[in-house]
Formats: structure tokens, sequence, C-alpha cells
């Protein structure tokens, strides 16, 4: 870890990899707190002795923001939406942001760079000191995968963020879940690998005959979905849709084919 860059992981609720959510504290200048997922004793104490000058978040999902109502009013420090996803964040925390920034703007020692996949208003946040530290919210995550289906997200435009986030070199990650990522290149490798060959067995249980995701989601993973299934559906689903979009197979939002 930088030393400028404190990680507290935070306890949250749903299916998320770890349980937690990774917060950040960013300190210089202007503090930075990243991905505020909720209050705990450790981030009361670490606000109360580095009031943060900025709030800025990875993404609107629900498990990264539980905190960000509490810490913006005690400390006054400006709550950033990406452009475009004011709307959302207001949604997900009651509360209008105060700033919006695009692609490329700095937000104290943070630039900003988006990387949608995930979710529609992803971002990642990049420190460039000695070394480039990224965080990476729910973009990357080692070990395993993050997943990518559902409302909002797109599997095509997922890799492309990796690639993008490859392309910047980072020497280390700071994730949304677990530990920091100190091989990014290997990581960001290992996860398109993982998602074009589950991409592989999607494409090869359609042509093989399975037609519905559930049927398809049967033949292209050998792993125990228990508890997971739901996500496996979804990610499939997501799959499909980049698949029809590339021409290499039909699906008409429940149905898929060969062509
Ligand atoms: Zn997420």
């Amino acid at each position: 870890m930088s030393d400028r860059v404190d990680r507290f992981p935070v306890p949250v609720d749903g299916t998320v990899p770890t349980g937690k959510t990774n917060t950040y504290l960013v300190h210089g200048d202007e503090p930075v707190l990243v991905d505020p997922a909720g209050r705990t004793p450790a981030l009361d104490t670490a606000i109360a002795d580095t009031p943060p000058a900025h709030i800025v978040l990875t993404h609107t999902h629900p498990d990264h923001l539980g905190g960000v109502v509490a810490y913006g009013m005690q400390t006054d420090a400006a709550i950033w939406a990406l452009h475009g996803a004011e709307n959302a964040l207001a949604a997900a925390i009651d509360l209008y942001p105060g700033s919006t920034f695009r692609d490329g703007d700095r937000i104290g020692p943070l630039t900003a760079i988006t990387t949608p996949g995930h979710a529609p208003d992803h971002v990642a946040y990049e420190l460039e000191e000695e070394q480039t530290a990224i965080f990476c919210g729910d973009l990357a995550i080692e070990p395993g995968s993050v997943f990518v289906g559902g409302q909002g997200a797109d599997m095509a435009v997922y890799l492309r963020s990796l690639r993008l986030l490859a392309d910047r070199d980072p020497d280390v990650l700071y994730p949304g879940h677990g530990e920091p990522i100190t091989d990014p290149a290997g990581t960001i490798e290992r996860l398109i690998r993982h998602r074009l060959d589950r991409e592989r067995r999607i494409y090869e249980a359609v042509a093989d005959g399975a037609r519905d995701p559930d049927a398809i989601v049967e033949a292209a993973y050998d792993t125990d979905l228990a508890g997971v299934r739901d996500l496996a559906r979804l990610s499939t689903i997501a799959h499909l849709e980049k698949l029809a979009a590339e021409g290499q197979l039909a699906w008409d939002g429940s149905i898929a084919t060969m062509l």
C-alpha cells in the first residue's frame, strides 16, 4: 500500500465478494474518500483525523455508497457524480450530488477514468506518484472474478474497460473488494481470459442445442453454483447479448439460436 492510502474493509449486505467493500482514504492536501460503503468505528476515527475534501464513488451499486451521506454531512466534503449519472446517485443516496466530473477530470490528486461495463456509471481513479495506483472498483478482483450482468451491465464494454485499464500500466490496483492487486497486468489478463473462456463455452452450449439461459448455464459451468445460480444466469445473458451483437448467434431475450 502507498503511504498515502488507507484501506478500510466495510461489512456490507448482499452477495458481494469477501462480504466487504473497500473504502479508501487518500491523504494529501485534498484528502479523498473513495467508496464510503458504510460507517465503521475505524473510518469514524480516520475521518475525524483527516476530513476528506472530496467523496467519490467507483459506481452507484448499493454496496459502495452506504456511508456517503453520513460522512458527507459530517465533513462538508464535495460529493461528486459522473456527469450524466447525477440522478442515479441521487436516487441511491437520496441526496443530489453537488459536483460533477467527466472522463479525464482531476478531483484532488485523482484523475477520473470512465470504465463502464460492470455498471454504466463505473469510474476508476488514478493516483500518480512514484508509482501509479488505480482505484479500480469492481473492474478487477484477485482472486475470483466480479459479477457482470443484470441491469446496466455490458460484457463487451466491460472487456474494453479492462483493456483500457491494462493500457494505463498501473503498478498497483486498489479494488472494491479484496486485497490490493500487485500484479495488475497478470490479473487483468487472467480476468479477460476467464471471460473469453466462459463465452466460448456458452457459444458451444448453444451450438450443441441449449436454447434457454438455464440450459446454457447447465452446460457452460462445471463449478458449484449453489447460491450464485441467479448471478451465473445474468452473466450468461450478458455474454449472449455480446455474442448476438457480434453476429455470432441470435438472442431474442429468452431464446438463443445459431444463425
Ligand atoms: Zn458493483
